[in-house]
């Protein structure tokens, strides 16, 4: 008897908890090696499962369109408020409203309309040939344009979203005839033909076949780590021309999650303090949370003024960057 008490003690102990565990899933354009170390965490700290399925950016978000009502995903992880901005519109991200992702994650790099949150960040900003260039013959994106820099200049291809994104910013900034302009400026100056990646531009300068480039900062880090000895710079553009482009990766609870409250809850703790640090750290990115200090190799390339106008305009402004940019030549 007194054994089928405990027993019965043992199952009402058990159960509540049982139930609280969820299985979670996530989809994510970001890759396992960035994500996966976070997730663990998380699973140690409240005992629920994390599933996810990473695949780029595009394939994820037809995915989830396709699935609609049914769709057993609860949260959507991508890089970039050009695809943030367009799943939201799409209407793949619901509306969330949280005290806790208000507070940590500053305005400009989140949805005013509260459908995704910028989780890290990065700089697309000036890399340069710290043996060719001085960094005083440096001002800012739009100085690129300049005839000074003829046959010095290397581009990323203009199909990527990062172009996108930062040429949909300097809309922002400049309107549409201007930004127009500097693309031109840009396509006047390039030495090459664009190249497929971030890396392979730098490579470019590397090799000497330019002095001057624009790329995303995790993609120096990346490289340097790999070839500390390369003559290679980041320029930080500021004064009054508003500033270094930023953009996130970042993510948001999808319209039809199965586990909301607990999607907003991995949310909320991603950008929180404890998985900041890391979060930015395993891509060598900046905390978007004002309260998380970058690792020490990132700190290492110096400090910059970022542009804070809301990081939704990259979306919104889209689709004029990309027909400002084939009207430019820029390929
Ligand atoms: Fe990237």
């Amino acid at each position: 008897m007194s054994r089928l008490i405990t027993c019965f003690i043992l199952l009402v102990y058990a159960l509540p908890q049982q139930a609280l565990a969820e299985n979670l899933l996530v989809y994510s354009s970001r890759k396992e090696q960035l994500i996966k170390p976070l997730f663990e965490l998380y699973e140690k700290q409240t005992g629920h499962t994390i599933s996810y399925i990473t695949k780029s950016a595009k394939p994820l978000m037809q995915r989830l369109k396709a699935e609609g009502k049914h769709s057993p995903a609860d949260l959507l992880i991508t890089v970039d408020a050009g695809n943030l901005g367009f799943a939201a519109m799409e209407g793949l991200l619901s509306k969330i409203d949280s005290a806790a992702l208000i507070d940590n994650v500053p305005a400009y790099l989140r949805d005013p309309e509260q459908r995704w949150y910028g989780l890290s960040m990065r700089a697309r900003t000036i890399v340069y040939n710290t043996e060719t260039v001085h960094k005083n013959e440096l001002k800012s994106y739009e100085d690129l344009a300049d005839p000074k820099w003829k046959g010095r200049l290397c581009l990323r291809t203009s199909k990527k979203v990062y172009n996108h994104s930062l040429i949909a910013m300097l809309v922002n900034r400049h309107g549409v005839k201007k930004t127009e302009e500097i693309v031109k400026g840009w396509v006047k100056n390039l030495a090459n033909e664009p190249y497929s990646s971030d890396i392979r531009t730098m490579m470019a300068i590397v090799v000497g076949q330019c002095d001057v480039a624009i790329v995303n900062s995790y993609y120096f880090g990346r490289l340097m780590k790999q070839q500390p000895q390369i003559p290679l710079a980041l320029f930080w553009p500021s004064g009054d021309n508003r500033g270094v482009h930023v953009n996130v990766s970042g993510a948001g609870v999808t319209q039809n999650a199965p586990h909301r409250k607990e999607a907003i809850k991995l949310l909320e703790w991603l950008s929180g303090e404890q998985a900041q640090h890391l979060f930015a750290k395993l891509n060598m990115e900046y905390p978007v949370n004002p309260r998380v200090e970058a690792s020490d190799i990132v700190k290492s390339w110096g400090t910059f003024t970022a542009d804070q106008s809301n990081l939704a305009s990259a979306a919104r402004l889209q689709s004029y960057a990309i027909r400002l940019i084939e009207r430019a030549g820029y390929r």
